[in-house]
Formats: structure tokens, C-alpha cells, sequence
């Protein structure tokens, strides 16, 4: 969608359209008829969601015993998008400034946007895979090479090497192994960080689990055909024959942009508040993002979920005064 006119001034924006971004859409639209805003740097709404693990089952979220990570999305752009806030995909927020007291002015890659509060729901930044930094590797990238599974059925009936020893990489393989013509997954050590029961389970599942290997050399014409493996302690080479790799080498965390916008960092994470008010005013933080003083982080979905409603009706108050903070129930309003 294209860049809002200047001058078009939203009561608020949210930077991020995962999981925290769009429940605070529908509560600022839908629940305090604010003229709302989310901007998201990807060209897909979701965050980690859509783009780590779109077909795993999630089991804590409340209401649904178990629902899939791309399903919980879908629902959470059914309800952000019920109250239209206008939705401005594929551009990454990258400065922060006051016009006056009143209008803070956001510049992107592609464009500027006023508005008169934000809430930052920017989960870890903006995403970024870490690399193998091999060339032989890089040169196969979307061809053969992959950092992320978009649809697992692209995979259908292929043999897939994984590289990786976390939760996404022993996931991919557990869920890709009834679907691929065979399925091989290297570690560089012999330790998995992955959640116990995954590993266990890997063990036990056809998944042909080599340990510690790593990648040596891609081969290959137009299309990845092959990858020589070696295994760091003994020296030991072998080349498979392969039609995809899929690294799982986990995402680099960068918040040095919103250390540049004048936002108070703790460990990572943007320092807020009980009232998810960030050191900058009108400037508010919720979900992975925000690391609440005197509370507990936890980066988990239903934490995001509530603290991205105390944020929009924080910043409702913020600019109306009369508003009160309390919302009033859903159960008694007429909702669309
Ligand atoms: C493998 C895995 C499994 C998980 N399983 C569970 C589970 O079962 N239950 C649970 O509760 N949690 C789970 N989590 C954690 C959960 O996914 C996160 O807590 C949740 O995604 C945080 O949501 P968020 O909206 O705060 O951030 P994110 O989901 O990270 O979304 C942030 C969005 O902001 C965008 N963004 C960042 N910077 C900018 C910028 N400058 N401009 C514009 N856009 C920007 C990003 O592109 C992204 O789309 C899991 C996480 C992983 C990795």
C-alpha cells in the first residue's frame, strides 16, 4: 500500500504487524475508534508467526487449546482489519522525530507518516538470518538455499538437508519428514538447544541426524545438487545429494535504531513502564520489544496481546485527557 499524504495525521501508529501489532490495531481502532496506523517492514503480516513457524501448532494462547501459527494470524488480521486501520506493508520505520509537541513525524525506507502517538511492536527488529558466510552456499540462495520455510509443500518429495540445532531446526525437520523424500539434519555439536521432547522425538523419527557435522561446499549447475559435509572433530568428509538446504542458524537481533531515536535499551529490548510509556512521550513499546521495569519479560504472545492494550489506552488518554483509560467491555458496546 502506498505512503499516506504528509499532513494526514493518525491518533496512532504501530511499527510491526506481528502478533502485538495487530491486536493493538483492533484495540486502538476497534476499541477506542482511533485512527490507527501499522506500518510493518515485511510484505506479510504475522512477524515470528508467519515467518519462523507458520505450521507449528501454538498451545498457549487462550481460547484456542491449539491452533497453528499462520491460523492465529489470519484470525488476528480478521479482527485488526474488521476497524480498517490502514495497513502499510513492505516499509521499515527508520527515524523518529517530533515535529512540535504534538506530531511525531516517522521516516521510512519509502516514505513519511505523522501521527499523533506510536507504539512500538517491533518484536526483535527487523528480521535478519545469520549466514553461513560460505560462498558456495550463498551463491544457491532461492535456489536450492533457503532461510525460511514460506509453504512446507514446496518441499514435497525432496531430499532436504537441515542445518541447525535449535528448536526451529529440529521442528522444520520433524514436520517436513512425512513430506520430503528424505530428510538429513547436521548440527555443529552434539548438544541440541532444541525443547527436549522435539530432540527425543528426532531420535526416534526416519530423520537421519549427523552430529557434529557441518556444511563444507555447495555444489551445483543453475540449482543446488549436492553439499560436502564435514565432521568438525574428526576431519571425516561426505557429499550429499540434495535438493535443498534449509539453514536454521537463528536471526540476528538489532535495536540499534531505536537506540538512535532516543529510546531508553535494557538488554536488548526498549525500557517501559507499567503504562508501556517508553522514556520519549506519546512514544509507547509492547510485546518482544519491550522489556517492562520492575515486572517480568517474557517473550510470549498473550503477554504482547495485554500489554499492547494498556499501551493504546495509555496513549488514547495521552491525547485525549478526558478519555478515560479504562476502555469499557467489549461485551457491551456495539462492535462491528
Ligand atoms: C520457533 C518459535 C516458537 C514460538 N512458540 C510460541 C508459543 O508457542 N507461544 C507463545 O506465546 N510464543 C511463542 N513464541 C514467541 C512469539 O512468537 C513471540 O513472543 C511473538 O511473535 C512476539 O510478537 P511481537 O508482535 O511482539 O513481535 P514479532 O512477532 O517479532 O513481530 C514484530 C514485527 O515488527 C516488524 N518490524 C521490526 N522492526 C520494524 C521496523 N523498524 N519497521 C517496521 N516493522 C518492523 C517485524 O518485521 C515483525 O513483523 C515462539 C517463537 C519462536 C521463534
Amino acid at each position: 500500500m502506498p505512503s499516506q499524504q504528509p499532513f494526514d495525521v493518525y491518533d496512532v501508529t504501530i511499527i510491526g504487524a506481528g502478533p502485538t501489532g495487530l491486536f493493538a490495531a483492533f484495540y486502538a481502532a476497534g476499541m477506542r475508534g482511533m485512527k490507527t496506523k501499522i506500518i510493518e517492514a515485511l510484505d506479510q503480516v504475522g512477524g515470528q508467526l508467519a515467518v519462523l513457524y507458520p505450521e507449528k501448532y501454538i498451545y498457549d494462547v487462550a481460547g484456542f487449546p491449539k491452533i497453528l501459527a499462520k491460523d492465529l494470524v489470519k484470525q488476528l488480521e480478521i479482527q485488526a482489519t474488521s476497524y480498517k486501520p490502514v495497513i502499510v506493508l513492505g516499509e521499515r520505520v527508520e527515524e523518529l522525530k517530533y515535529i512540535d509537541n504534538n506530531i511525531i513525524e516517522l521516516v521510512t525506507n519509502k516514505g513519511i507518516h505523522f501521527t499523533k502517538t506510536v507504539i512500538i511492536c517491533a518484536g526483535h527488529g527487523a528480521f535478519s538470518p545469520r549466514k553461513l558466510n560460505n560462498l558456495s552456499v550463498d551463491r544457491f540462495e532461492g535456489r536450492g538455499v533457503y532461510y525460511q520455510v514460506r509453504d512446507k509443500w514446496e518441499f514435497r518429495g525432496k531430499r532436504i538437508l537441515i542445518v541447525g540445532g535449535g528448536d526451529s531446526a529440529v521442528d522444520w525437520a520433524l514436520n517436513l519428514k512425512d513430506i520430503a523424500k528424505e530428510v538429513t539434519l547436521i548440527h555443529r555439536r552434539t548438544e541440541f538447544r532444541a525443547h527436549e521432547g522435539s530432540v527425543i522425538e528426532l531420535f526416534h523419527s526416519p530423520v537421519r541426524v549427523l552430529v557434529p557435522f557441518e556444511i563444507k561446499e555447495a555444489h551445483g549447475g543453475e540449482r543446488l545438487e549436492a553439499v560436502t559435509i564435514f565432521n568438525n572433530k574428526t576431519g571425516e568428509e561426505m557429499t550429499l545429494e540434495v535438493d535443498a538446504v534449509i539453514l536454521q542458524l537463528g536471526y540476528l537481533v538489532d535495536v540499534s535504531v531505536f537506540k538512535k531515536w532516543g529510546l531508553d535499551i535494557v538488554g536488548n529490548a526498549i525500557k517501559v513502564n507499567g503504562r508501556m510509556e517508553t522514556n520519549l512521550p506519546g512514544v509507547y513499546a509492547a510485546g518482544d520489544i519491550a522489556n517492562p521495569v520492575d515486572s517480568i519479560k517474557l517473550n510470549l504472545i498473550v503477554i504482547g496481546f495485554a500489554q499492547a492494550a494498556i499501551a493504546v489506552n495509555v496513549a488514547k488518554n495521552y491525547i485525549d485527557p478526558k478519555a478515560s483509560i479504562f476502555p469499557g467491555h467489549s461485551s457491551e458496546r456495539r462492535m462491528a
